[in-house]
Parts: structure tokens; sequence; C-alpha cells
């Protein structure tokens, strides 16, 4: 039996403080946030406190954000379970820094984000179960590794591996439509999906992906803060079943003689989301109007969704009742990831400053509604 399967709460939630820039620094911030010692608590100001899963204080290593937060997700997609993990919070507040697809540097290995560390244990844990079978005399079980890389802007779905140049044109030919099957699997229809046999492969593709978001956002002249970028690995995996192992002797010796019709196969599908969400900031303080406000309107559409269907999630007088995926294509896109079975996580990153005071508040009290 698997025992990397989700535990009691279906969505945790983790707070990621980023350190001071030199900017804020100069400009004279001061640092309003601060870690109860040996709590995973933080007070903003004087006196708000907020207690989450996991609080990551300033100085904290990727390392140790991917370990607490996406390792046992990489280890449950191997049993079958879905996995999501969104970054939550203000433009500058760490989200791809933390999940790791901003490109434009070159960074040392230990400051590699969430993604680049999940697709190494992924392939690392293809072989380790391919070595493990042979060892034990068994067919090595198949794996089939796919990956998509959507963008939803304004409730518009754009593919990031579509290498179409012209934005306009991409936008014409894309029909990306989203289903639910007869179990309540969502799928995507019209989306490129690319196989990807090695982490070096995948790699280039999260590359890839993240230079098609910026030349869409440059072209379509918006910021690429204002959208969400979901990127996606579907691993299918054939494997001998679980509890042929546990058969009587005389079944296990004809595995053994090698006569594989003696096995039974099962095969296991998952998928892992993982989402830079677009910035939670509110309009106001960037004065927008026109375009942008409606661009803000729609992407707050995404989050409040998101935000309503976490919280209905955490709410267990409310869990078998209705959870309200429909009202955004992000909720509807992540539906099948989301609860239930699936294994979700969402890291709010934050600001330390005091100019960012108010947005902080409103980050904290957005992620504090997941709990
Ligand atoms: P967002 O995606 O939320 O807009 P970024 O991830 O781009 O924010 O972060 C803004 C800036 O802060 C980037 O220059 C990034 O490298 C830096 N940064 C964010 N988090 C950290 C961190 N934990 N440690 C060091 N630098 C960080
Ligand atoms: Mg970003």
């Amino acid at each position: 039996m698997s025992t990397a399967g989700p535990d009691e709460s279906t969505v945790r939630v983790a707070l990621r403080i980023r350190p001071q820039q030199a900017r804020e620094k100069i400009e004279g911030c001061h640092i309003c946030t601060c870690v109860t010692p040996g709590e995973p608590q933080v007070i903003l100001g004087k006196d708000k406190a907020f207690t989450f899963d996991y609080v990551f204080d300033i100085d904290s290593q990727q390392d140790a954000i991917y370990s607490a937060c996406t390792e046992k997700l990489i280890e449950g997609c191997f049993d079958g379970y879905n996995a999501t993990i969104f970054a939550y919070g203000q433009t500058g507040a760490g989200k791809t820094y933390t999940m790791g697809t901003g490109f434009d540097v070159s960074i040392g290995e230990n400051e590699l984000g969430i993604i680049p560390r999940a697709v190494k244990h992924l392939y690392k844990g293809i072989d380790e179960r391919k070595q493990a079978a042979i060892e034990q005399g068994l067919p090595p079980p198949e794996f089939k590794v796919n990956a998509q890389f959507l963008e939803l802007y304004n409730e518009e779905v754009l593919d990031l591996f579509d290498t179409t140049r012209d934005i306009e044109l991409r936008k014409q030919k894309s029909h990306i439509k989203i289903h639910e099957d007869a179990n309540g699997g969502i799928y995507t229809v019209g989306v490129t999906t690319r196989t990807v046999n090695t982490e070096a492969e995948m790699i280039q593709c999260l590359k890839l992906g993240a230079l098609s978001r910026t030349t869409a956002s440059t072209q379509m002249n918006v910021q690429s803060s204002r959208s969400h970028a979901i990127f996606t690995i579907h691993l299918c995996q054939v494997r001998v079943c679980a509890n042929a192992e546990n058969q009587d002797n005389e079944t296990d010796n004809r595995i053994m003689d090698g006569s594989s019709q003696m096995n039974e196969f099962e095969t296991l599908t998952a998928k892992f989301h993982f989402v830079d969400l677009a910035g939670s900031e509110r309009l106001k303080r960037t004065g927008a109007t026109g375009e942008r406000a409606k661009e803000g309107i729609s992407i707050n559409c995404g989050l409040l969704a998101l935000g309503n269907v976490i919280s209905a999630l955490g709410d267990k007088s409310k869990k078998s009742s209705h959870v309200p995926y429909r009202d955004s294509k992000l909720t509807r896109l992540l539906q099948d990831s989301l609860g239930g079975n699936s294994q979700t996580v969402m890291i709010a990153c934050i600001s330390p400053s005091d100019r960012d005071f108010m947005e902080t508040l409103n980050a904290l009290k957005y992620a504090n509604r997941a709990r």
C-alpha cells in the first residue's frame, strides 16, 4: 500500500518572506515581519499574528522549501496522486524565484527553485524504480512523461509551447478548450503536449515556455505579472501490480522464472501543476484605469475563485457540498488536482518591508483563508 498519499488536510499553506532588496535598504525601508521562534507563526507590525503550516523567514534557502513543500508531492505522483503547488503574492514578493522559472539570470545549484528540483527528483525516481524492479527480477515499470505550459490571461488561455512568434496569430490559432471526462478528470484540447525523456530536456522546455511568456507579454504590451503561468507534468506509469509482490510463493517463483505473462500490470497516471500566480496587488496602488483595470478585474477573478475554492475545501462542514470550481478558468483547469485525493500546497510569498505592509497584510489574510 502507498504511504505517500495526502495527509489529513487537503491544502497546506507555507509562508515565505524574501530578503530585503538593496534598493529597499537604501531607501530606508524597515522590516515589519517577525517570525516567532520555534513556531510557524509570523507577526506583522506590532500584533498581527498569523499561523501557517510552515513559515520560512528571510534567510531560508531553496532546498529547505523544496524538502518541506514539494518532495512528498512528487513521491505521491508515483502512486497516482495529482498535485498542485501555487506561488501567491504581490509582484516582487518572490513567486518566480521560489518556483525557479526566472531564467534571465544564471544562478548556482543551491539557488535552484522548486520546479528544477522537482524535475530532478522525478527522473531520479524513475531510474530508481526501474533499478529496484530489475534487482527484484521483475519487469521494470514503464514511464511516460509529458509536459504542458499554459498562460492564463484575462480568462484567455495561451499555449506557451506554441512557438508562433506573432501573438495575434497565436491567439487566433489557439482554440484551447477545457473538458471534464466521465470520472471527473480534467483535460484540455488544443494544447501542445511535449513528451520529455530526460531532466535536461524538461529544463529546456521550461526555458522555452518562460521565454515565450516574456515575448507574449511584450507583444501584448502587458506585464507578465498580470497572468497566471501553469506548468504541468503528466506522469504515466505501467508497473507490475503492487499486490502481485504479496502473492503466494508459487506465483513468486514463476515471476522469478522470468515468464512475464504471470505478472499483472497496472497503469497509474498523475499530474503535477506548478502555478506561478498573477500578482495579488490591488489595482489602486498602480492607479490602473481602462484596459489595465479590466485585466486586473479578470485576474482578480482567478485569484478570487481560487481563494473561494481553497477555503471551501478547507471548511469541513462544506466539504461534501459545493466547491465553486467553475467560477474561473484557473480553478476549472486545476479542478481535479485540488482537493479530493490530490495534494495541494500554497506558498504565500511576501516582502518584509514596511512600505508593502498593506499588500502583505492582504496576502496573509488570503493565505489564512486557505487553512
Ligand atoms: P515575483 O515573481 O513575485 O514578482 P520575483 O521572484 O521576480 O518576484 O522576485 C523579485 C526579486 O527578488 C528578484 O530579483 C528575485 O531574484 C529576488 N528574490 C525573491 N525572493 C528571493 C529570495 N528568497 N532570496 C533572494 N532573492 C530573492
Ligand atoms: Mg514573477
